[in-house]
Protein backbone atom coordinates (compact mmCIF):
# COMPACT_ATOMS: atom_id res chain seq x y z
CA UNK A 1 0.00 0.00 0.00
CA UNK A 2 1.14 3.27 -1.03
CA UNK A 3 0.49 6.64 1.42
CA UNK A 4 1.51 9.89 0.52
CA UNK A 5 1.55 12.19 3.06
CA UNK A 6 1.12 16.17 2.71
CA UNK A 7 3.43 18.22 5.31
CA UNK A 8 6.33 17.13 8.11
CA UNK A 9 4.81 18.32 10.97
CA UNK A 10 4.46 16.14 13.60
CA UNK A 11 1.14 14.49 12.74
CA UNK A 12 2.49 13.65 9.07
CA UNK A 13 5.65 12.40 10.78
CA UNK A 14 3.94 10.38 13.27
CA UNK A 15 1.56 8.18 10.87
CA UNK A 16 4.07 8.34 8.41
CA UNK A 17 6.53 6.66 10.75
CA UNK A 18 3.71 4.42 12.27
CA UNK A 19 2.39 3.22 8.53
CA UNK A 20 5.98 2.87 7.37
CA UNK A 21 6.57 0.16 10.37
CA UNK A 22 3.44 -1.74 9.26
CA UNK A 23 4.77 -2.05 5.55
CA UNK A 24 3.58 1.04 4.39
CA UNK A 25 5.40 2.77 1.93
CA UNK A 26 5.43 6.22 2.61
CA UNK A 27 5.97 9.26 0.72
CA UNK A 28 6.12 12.67 2.24
CA UNK A 29 6.10 16.21 0.77
CA UNK A 30 7.15 19.02 2.63
CA UNK A 31 7.09 22.67 0.89
CA UNK A 32 9.80 23.75 3.61
CA UNK A 33 13.49 23.21 3.67
CA UNK A 34 12.77 21.62 6.88
CA UNK A 35 10.87 18.62 8.24
CA UNK A 36 9.23 19.03 11.57
CA UNK A 37 6.77 21.98 11.21
CA UNK A 38 5.70 23.54 14.60
CA UNK A 39 7.33 21.11 16.64
CA UNK A 40 11.24 21.48 16.11
CA UNK A 41 13.72 24.12 16.75
CA UNK A 42 16.72 26.03 15.23
CA UNK A 43 20.19 27.43 16.74
CA UNK A 44 20.05 30.55 17.45
CA UNK A 45 22.52 32.80 19.48
CA UNK A 46 23.16 29.45 21.17
CA UNK A 47 19.67 28.58 21.90
CA UNK A 48 17.55 26.25 20.63
CA UNK A 49 14.73 28.23 19.42
CA UNK A 50 11.65 26.09 18.07
CA UNK A 51 9.43 26.83 15.74
CA UNK A 52 6.27 26.62 17.87
CA UNK A 53 6.29 24.18 20.78
CA UNK A 54 7.59 24.82 24.22
CA UNK A 55 9.43 22.17 24.12
CA UNK A 56 6.93 20.46 26.39
CA UNK A 57 4.76 16.99 25.72
CA UNK A 58 1.97 17.40 28.27
CA UNK A 59 1.54 14.38 29.54
CA UNK A 60 4.98 13.76 29.71
CA UNK A 61 6.35 9.85 28.83
CA UNK A 62 3.25 8.04 29.82
CA UNK A 63 0.79 10.24 27.50
CA UNK A 64 -0.76 9.36 24.00
CA UNK A 65 2.39 10.56 22.26
CA UNK A 66 4.77 8.99 24.85
CA UNK A 67 3.34 5.70 24.39
CA UNK A 68 2.72 5.96 20.22
CA UNK A 69 6.47 7.03 20.12
CA UNK A 70 7.79 3.49 22.72
CA UNK A 71 5.52 1.66 20.36
CA UNK A 72 7.35 2.42 17.25
CA UNK A 73 10.80 2.47 18.64
CA UNK A 74 11.61 6.44 18.70
CA UNK A 75 13.92 6.37 21.52
CA UNK A 76 13.51 10.06 22.60
CA UNK A 77 14.07 10.71 26.36
CA UNK A 78 11.75 12.62 28.00
CA UNK A 79 11.68 14.27 31.21
CA UNK A 80 8.76 14.29 33.81
CA UNK A 81 8.49 17.70 35.24
CA UNK A 82 8.72 18.48 38.56
CA UNK A 83 6.79 19.96 40.26
CA UNK A 84 4.27 19.96 37.77
CA UNK A 85 3.93 23.38 38.11
CA UNK A 86 3.59 27.15 39.90
CA UNK A 87 1.57 29.90 40.29
CA UNK A 88 3.12 33.20 39.98
CA UNK A 89 1.08 36.63 41.74
CA UNK A 90 1.32 39.73 42.76
CA UNK A 91 4.97 39.22 42.61
CA UNK A 92 4.71 35.94 44.95
CA UNK A 93 5.46 32.61 44.05
CA UNK A 94 3.44 29.26 45.08
CA UNK A 95 3.63 25.51 44.34
CA UNK A 96 0.72 24.44 42.27
CA UNK A 97 -0.89 21.18 44.46
CA UNK A 98 -4.09 19.49 45.34
CA UNK A 99 -4.13 22.18 48.39
CA UNK A 100 -3.48 25.09 46.01
CA UNK A 101 -7.23 25.15 45.52
CA UNK A 102 -10.04 25.95 48.39
CA UNK A 103 -12.32 23.23 49.04
CA UNK A 104 -15.24 25.12 48.27
CA UNK A 105 -13.47 25.52 44.77
CA UNK A 106 -12.99 21.91 44.90
CA UNK A 107 -16.58 21.22 45.46
CA UNK A 108 -17.44 23.29 42.87
CA UNK A 109 -15.45 21.74 40.23
CA UNK A 110 -17.20 18.25 41.62
CA UNK A 111 -20.68 19.68 40.99
CA UNK A 112 -19.98 20.80 37.72
CA UNK A 113 -18.22 17.20 36.46
CA UNK A 114 -22.01 15.77 37.56
CA UNK A 115 -23.83 19.26 36.05
CA UNK A 116 -22.43 18.14 32.95
CA UNK A 117 -23.21 14.74 33.34
CA UNK A 118 -26.55 15.80 33.56
CA UNK A 119 -26.92 17.95 30.44
CA UNK A 120 -25.62 21.40 31.66
CA UNK A 121 -24.05 22.73 29.25
CA UNK A 122 -21.71 26.18 30.27
CA UNK A 123 -18.51 27.99 28.73
CA UNK A 124 -15.74 27.36 31.23
CA UNK A 125 -15.76 31.21 31.88
CA UNK A 126 -19.54 31.00 33.09
CA UNK A 127 -18.27 28.06 35.49
CA UNK A 128 -15.23 29.60 36.72
CA UNK A 129 -16.85 33.05 37.71
CA UNK A 130 -18.04 31.39 40.69
CA UNK A 131 -14.46 30.38 41.81
CA UNK A 132 -12.66 32.46 44.50
CA UNK A 133 -10.32 34.98 42.14
CA UNK A 134 -7.17 32.85 42.55
CA UNK A 135 -8.88 29.74 41.07
CA UNK A 136 -10.29 32.09 38.12
CA UNK A 137 -6.91 33.56 37.13
CA UNK A 138 -5.63 30.03 37.47
CA UNK A 139 -7.87 28.69 34.66
CA UNK A 140 -7.46 31.87 32.51
CA UNK A 141 -3.51 31.52 32.48
CA UNK A 142 -3.65 27.44 32.21
CA UNK A 143 -6.07 27.99 28.84
CA UNK A 144 -3.72 30.81 27.33
CA UNK A 145 -0.56 29.09 28.08
CA UNK A 146 -1.96 25.70 27.21
CA UNK A 147 -3.97 26.56 24.24
CA UNK A 148 -3.85 30.16 23.81
CA UNK A 149 -7.71 30.69 24.65
CA UNK A 150 -9.78 32.32 27.02
CA UNK A 151 -12.49 30.62 28.77
CA UNK A 152 -15.16 32.38 27.32
CA UNK A 153 -13.86 30.48 24.16
CA UNK A 154 -14.29 26.49 25.24
CA UNK A 155 -17.06 24.53 26.85
CA UNK A 156 -17.03 23.20 30.17
CA UNK A 157 -17.61 19.82 28.36
CA UNK A 158 -14.66 20.07 26.35
CA UNK A 159 -12.01 20.27 29.20
CA UNK A 160 -13.22 17.05 30.78
CA UNK A 161 -11.52 14.55 29.12
CA UNK A 162 -8.37 16.74 29.25
CA UNK A 163 -8.41 16.82 33.01
CA UNK A 164 -9.26 13.11 33.06
CA UNK A 165 -6.18 12.72 30.71
CA UNK A 166 -4.08 14.51 33.32
CA UNK A 167 -5.55 12.43 36.53
CA UNK A 168 -4.54 9.37 34.55
CA UNK A 169 -1.17 10.35 33.23
CA UNK A 170 -0.14 13.67 34.93
CA UNK A 171 1.72 16.83 33.66
CA UNK A 172 3.88 17.43 31.27
CA UNK A 173 7.25 16.15 29.99
CA UNK A 174 10.39 17.98 28.35
CA UNK A 175 12.30 15.64 25.45
CA UNK A 176 16.08 15.93 25.86
CA UNK A 177 16.49 17.44 22.55
CA UNK A 178 14.05 19.55 22.73
CA UNK A 179 10.69 18.69 20.14
CA UNK A 180 13.24 18.83 17.58
CA UNK A 181 14.31 15.19 19.11
CA UNK A 182 11.08 13.82 18.38
CA UNK A 183 10.56 14.54 14.98
CA UNK A 184 13.83 13.77 14.04
CA UNK A 185 13.78 10.11 15.28
CA UNK A 186 10.04 9.79 13.70
CA UNK A 187 11.51 10.48 10.44
CA UNK A 188 14.85 8.50 10.92
CA UNK A 189 12.36 5.84 11.59
CA UNK A 190 10.46 6.75 8.22
CA UNK A 191 13.42 6.98 5.72
CA UNK A 192 15.60 3.36 7.71
CA UNK A 193 11.55 1.76 6.45
CA UNK A 194 12.54 2.83 3.21
CA UNK A 195 10.47 5.76 2.84
CA UNK A 196 11.24 9.06 1.49
CA UNK A 197 10.94 12.62 2.87
CA UNK A 198 10.84 15.33 0.48
CA UNK A 199 11.44 18.89 1.49
CA UNK A 200 10.90 21.87 -0.68
CA UNK A 201 8.01 20.11 -2.19
CA UNK A 202 4.86 22.19 -1.99
CA UNK A 203 1.76 19.58 -2.46
CA UNK A 204 -0.45 21.91 -5.40
CA UNK A 205 -3.47 19.65 -5.03
CA UNK A 206 -5.00 16.43 -4.60
CA UNK A 207 -7.36 14.39 -6.60
CA UNK A 208 -9.58 11.89 -5.30
CA UNK A 209 -9.94 8.95 -7.45
CA UNK A 210 -9.75 5.10 -6.90
CA UNK A 211 -5.66 5.84 -6.85
CA UNK A 212 -5.06 9.44 -5.00
CA UNK A 213 -3.64 11.68 -7.06
CA UNK A 214 -0.59 14.15 -5.55
CA UNK A 215 -0.27 16.98 -7.51
CA UNK A 216 3.69 18.54 -7.41
CA UNK A 217 5.14 21.02 -9.89
CA UNK A 218 5.30 19.55 -12.66
CA UNK A 219 4.64 16.15 -11.71
CA UNK A 220 1.50 13.88 -10.64
CA UNK A 221 2.33 10.83 -7.97
CA UNK A 222 -0.33 7.90 -7.23
CA UNK A 223 -1.37 6.80 -3.81
CA UNK A 224 -4.16 4.13 -2.12
CA UNK A 225 -4.07 6.19 0.78
CA UNK A 226 -3.68 10.15 1.49
CA UNK A 227 -2.59 11.89 4.86
CA UNK A 228 -2.50 15.68 5.02
CA UNK A 229 -0.98 17.19 7.69
CA UNK A 230 -2.06 20.85 6.54
CA UNK A 231 -5.36 21.11 8.36
CA UNK A 232 -8.87 21.07 7.04
CA UNK A 233 -9.20 24.40 5.73
CA UNK A 234 -5.99 24.35 3.28
CA UNK A 235 -6.64 20.48 2.77
CA UNK A 236 -10.40 21.25 1.11
CA UNK A 237 -8.10 24.03 -0.98
CA UNK A 238 -5.79 21.05 -2.08
CA UNK A 239 -8.97 19.15 -3.16
CA UNK A 240 -10.53 22.47 -4.94
CA UNK A 241 -12.88 22.92 -2.43
CA UNK A 242 -14.18 25.20 -0.32
CA UNK A 243 -14.50 24.66 3.69
CA UNK A 244 -17.93 26.22 4.21
CA UNK A 245 -17.34 27.13 8.30
CA UNK A 246 -14.21 26.34 9.43
CA UNK A 247 -13.46 26.87 12.96
CA UNK A 248 -11.54 29.85 14.16
CA UNK A 249 -7.72 29.19 14.54
CA UNK A 250 -5.94 30.46 17.84
CA UNK A 251 -3.70 32.95 18.22
CA UNK A 252 -0.14 33.89 20.21
CA UNK A 253 3.32 35.12 20.59
CA UNK A 254 6.22 33.41 22.14
CA UNK A 255 9.11 35.42 23.37
CA UNK A 256 12.41 33.22 24.05
CA UNK A 257 14.93 34.52 26.61
CA UNK A 258 18.25 33.81 27.35
CA UNK A 259 18.97 34.19 30.94
CA UNK A 260 22.11 34.07 32.93
CA UNK A 261 20.89 32.64 35.87
CA UNK A 262 17.99 30.08 36.10
CA UNK A 263 14.82 31.98 36.83
CA UNK A 264 12.46 29.21 37.12
CA UNK A 265 14.65 26.70 38.17
CA UNK A 266 12.64 23.81 37.74
CA UNK A 267 10.92 21.77 34.82
CA UNK A 268 7.72 22.57 35.87
CA UNK A 269 5.80 25.52 34.00
CA UNK A 270 5.42 28.97 36.33
CA UNK A 271 1.65 30.01 35.11
CA UNK A 272 1.46 33.88 35.93
CA UNK A 273 -1.46 34.99 36.80
CA UNK A 274 -3.59 38.03 36.12
CA UNK A 275 -1.60 39.35 33.55
CA UNK A 276 -1.52 39.19 29.91
CA UNK A 277 1.31 36.39 29.31
CA UNK A 278 -0.16 33.47 30.80
CA UNK A 279 3.31 31.56 31.36
CA UNK A 280 7.06 30.60 31.03
CA UNK A 281 9.03 27.36 31.24
CA UNK A 282 12.46 26.96 31.37
CA UNK A 283 13.34 23.70 29.51
CA UNK A 284 17.05 24.15 29.89
CA UNK A 285 16.82 22.75 34.23
CA UNK A 286 15.80 19.33 31.86
CA UNK A 287 18.65 19.39 29.51
CA UNK A 288 21.26 22.08 29.69
CA UNK A 289 22.33 21.70 25.68
CA UNK A 290 19.12 24.06 24.63
CA UNK A 291 21.08 26.87 25.43
CA UNK A 292 23.98 28.33 26.15
CA UNK A 293 22.66 29.40 29.50
CA UNK A 294 19.80 29.34 30.66
CA UNK A 295 16.50 29.41 28.08
CA UNK A 296 12.76 31.14 29.42
CA UNK A 297 9.67 30.35 26.69
CA UNK A 298 6.88 32.96 28.01
CA UNK A 299 3.57 32.73 26.24
CA UNK A 300 1.03 34.77 25.68
CA UNK A 301 -2.91 34.26 23.90
CA UNK A 302 -3.61 37.41 21.47
CA UNK A 303 -7.12 38.34 21.18
CA UNK A 304 -6.71 39.96 18.05
CA UNK A 305 -2.64 40.08 17.22
CA UNK A 306 -1.77 43.49 17.80
CA UNK A 307 0.86 45.36 18.16
CA UNK A 308 0.08 46.75 21.33
CA UNK A 309 -1.10 43.20 23.31
CA UNK A 310 2.82 42.58 22.33
CA UNK A 311 3.80 45.51 23.34
CA UNK A 312 2.36 44.86 26.84
CA UNK A 313 3.45 41.49 27.06
CA UNK A 314 7.17 42.36 26.69
CA UNK A 315 6.65 45.16 29.76
CA UNK A 316 5.45 42.61 32.19
CA UNK A 317 8.29 40.15 30.95
CA UNK A 318 10.95 43.36 32.18
CA UNK A 319 8.82 43.98 35.42
CA UNK A 320 9.20 40.19 35.81
CA UNK A 321 12.75 39.75 35.34
CA UNK A 322 13.66 43.07 37.20
CA UNK A 323 16.78 42.61 38.58
CA UNK A 324 17.88 39.58 36.35
CA UNK A 325 20.30 39.46 33.71
CA UNK A 326 18.41 38.36 30.91
CA UNK A 327 18.09 38.82 26.75
CA UNK A 328 14.62 38.76 24.88
CA UNK A 329 16.07 36.58 21.78
CA UNK A 330 13.15 36.16 19.79
CA UNK A 331 9.36 37.18 19.54
CA UNK A 332 7.17 34.89 17.28
CA UNK A 333 4.48 35.69 17.14
CA UNK A 334 1.41 32.77 15.80
CA UNK A 335 -1.50 33.33 13.36
CA UNK A 336 -3.02 32.69 9.99
CA UNK A 337 -0.92 29.62 8.25
CA UNK A 338 1.08 28.91 11.17
CA UNK A 339 -1.15 29.34 14.25
CA UNK A 340 -1.07 28.10 17.85
CA UNK A 341 -3.93 25.63 17.02
CA UNK A 342 -5.33 25.36 13.15
CA UNK A 343 -8.79 25.16 15.22
CA UNK A 344 -9.36 26.26 18.28
CA UNK A 345 -9.14 23.85 21.10
CA UNK A 346 -12.48 21.90 21.39
CA UNK A 347 -13.54 22.68 18.08
CA UNK A 348 -11.59 19.90 16.45
CA UNK A 349 -12.76 18.73 13.20
CA UNK A 350 -12.03 15.02 13.55
CA UNK A 351 -9.77 12.92 10.85
CA UNK A 352 -12.14 12.12 8.15
CA UNK A 353 -13.04 13.34 4.89
CA UNK A 354 -15.20 12.35 2.88
CA UNK A 355 -13.30 10.94 0.44
CA UNK A 356 -12.88 6.86 2.39
CA UNK A 357 -8.71 6.91 2.83
CA UNK A 358 -8.33 10.62 2.26
CA UNK A 359 -7.58 11.67 5.70
CA UNK A 360 -6.69 14.78 7.65
CA UNK A 361 -4.12 14.65 10.96
CA UNK A 362 -2.60 17.17 13.09
CA UNK A 363 -3.83 20.27 15.30
CA UNK A 364 -7.41 20.76 14.07
CA UNK A 365 -7.93 17.16 13.83
CA UNK A 366 -6.95 16.00 17.33
CA UNK A 367 -8.49 13.80 19.80
CA UNK A 368 -10.40 14.82 22.53
CA UNK A 369 -6.96 16.01 24.10
CA UNK A 370 -4.70 18.38 24.36
CA UNK A 371 -1.57 19.82 21.96
CA UNK A 372 0.51 17.05 20.72
CA UNK A 373 -1.42 14.52 22.97
CA UNK A 374 -3.99 15.01 20.84
CA UNK A 375 -2.18 15.22 17.80
CA UNK A 376 -1.44 11.73 18.79
CA UNK A 377 -4.83 10.24 19.97
CA UNK A 378 -5.94 11.22 15.70
CA UNK A 379 -3.45 9.89 14.03
CA UNK A 380 -3.96 6.26 16.26
CA UNK A 381 -7.62 6.49 15.22
CA UNK A 382 -6.35 6.91 11.24
CA UNK A 383 -4.36 4.02 12.46
CA UNK A 384 -7.02 2.27 13.24
CA UNK A 385 -8.67 2.85 10.09
CA UNK A 386 -6.31 1.94 8.07
CA UNK A 387 -4.35 -1.37 9.94
C1 LIG B 1 3.86 29.14 20.37
C2 LIG B 1 3.45 27.72 20.39
C3 LIG B 1 3.76 26.93 21.47
C4 LIG B 1 3.38 25.60 21.51
N1 LIG B 1 3.80 24.82 22.53
C5 LIG B 1 3.52 23.51 22.53
C6 LIG B 1 4.07 22.64 23.52
O1 LIG B 1 4.92 23.03 24.32
N2 LIG B 1 3.67 21.36 23.52
C7 LIG B 1 2.79 20.88 22.61
O2 LIG B 1 2.42 19.71 22.71
N3 LIG B 1 2.31 21.64 21.61
C8 LIG B 1 2.67 22.95 21.55
N4 LIG B 1 2.23 23.73 20.54
C9 LIG B 1 1.40 23.13 19.51
C10 LIG B 1 2.23 22.26 18.55
O3 LIG B 1 3.43 22.92 18.23
C11 LIG B 1 1.43 22.02 17.30
O4 LIG B 1 0.13 21.58 17.63
C12 LIG B 1 2.06 20.96 16.42
O5 LIG B 1 3.43 21.18 16.26
C13 LIG B 1 1.35 20.99 15.09
O6 LIG B 1 1.78 19.91 14.31
P1 LIG B 1 1.00 19.59 12.97
O7 LIG B 1 1.56 18.32 12.48
O8 LIG B 1 -0.45 19.69 13.17
O9 LIG B 1 1.29 20.79 11.96
P2 LIG B 1 2.55 21.62 11.50
O10 LIG B 1 3.64 21.55 12.47
O11 LIG B 1 2.05 22.96 11.11
O12 LIG B 1 3.01 20.87 10.16
C14 LIG B 1 2.40 21.05 8.91
C15 LIG B 1 3.49 21.05 7.86
O13 LIG B 1 2.89 21.07 6.57
C16 LIG B 1 3.65 21.89 5.72
N5 LIG B 1 2.81 22.28 4.58
C17 LIG B 1 1.79 23.17 4.59
N6 LIG B 1 1.21 23.23 3.36
C18 LIG B 1 1.89 22.33 2.59
C19 LIG B 1 1.77 21.93 1.23
N7 LIG B 1 0.83 22.43 0.41
N8 LIG B 1 2.64 21.00 0.75
C20 LIG B 1 3.60 20.47 1.55
N9 LIG B 1 3.76 20.82 2.84
C21 LIG B 1 2.91 21.73 3.36
C22 LIG B 1 4.08 23.03 6.63
O14 LIG B 1 5.19 23.72 6.11
C23 LIG B 1 4.38 22.29 7.94
O15 LIG B 1 5.74 21.89 8.01
C24 LIG B 1 2.63 25.06 20.45
C25 LIG B 1 2.33 25.83 19.33
C26 LIG B 1 2.77 27.14 19.29
C27 LIG B 1 2.51 27.93 18.05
Amino acid sequence: MKAGIVGAGLGGLLAGAYLSSEGFDVEVFEKLPFAGGRFTSFSYKGYEVSTGALHMIPHGKRGPLGRMLREIGCDVEIVDSKPEGEFLLNGERELLTKESFTKLDVLKLNLEFLMNKLGRKRTLEEFARGLSERSYLYVRSFLGWSFSISPEQMRFEKIVPIFRRTELYGGPGIPIGGCKAVTESLAEIIESNGGGIHLRREVKAIKPGEKHKIFLDGEERKYDVIISDVGHKITSELLGEKHADHPPESKGVKYTVAIDEPFIGHTGVLFVLGKSIAGMNEVTNADENLGRKHMLQIHQPLRNGTKEEIVQGLREIREILRGYSFEIIAVQSYKGDWPVNRVMAGMDMGNRTKYGSIYVVGDGAKGDDIEVEGIALGVRKVLEDLL
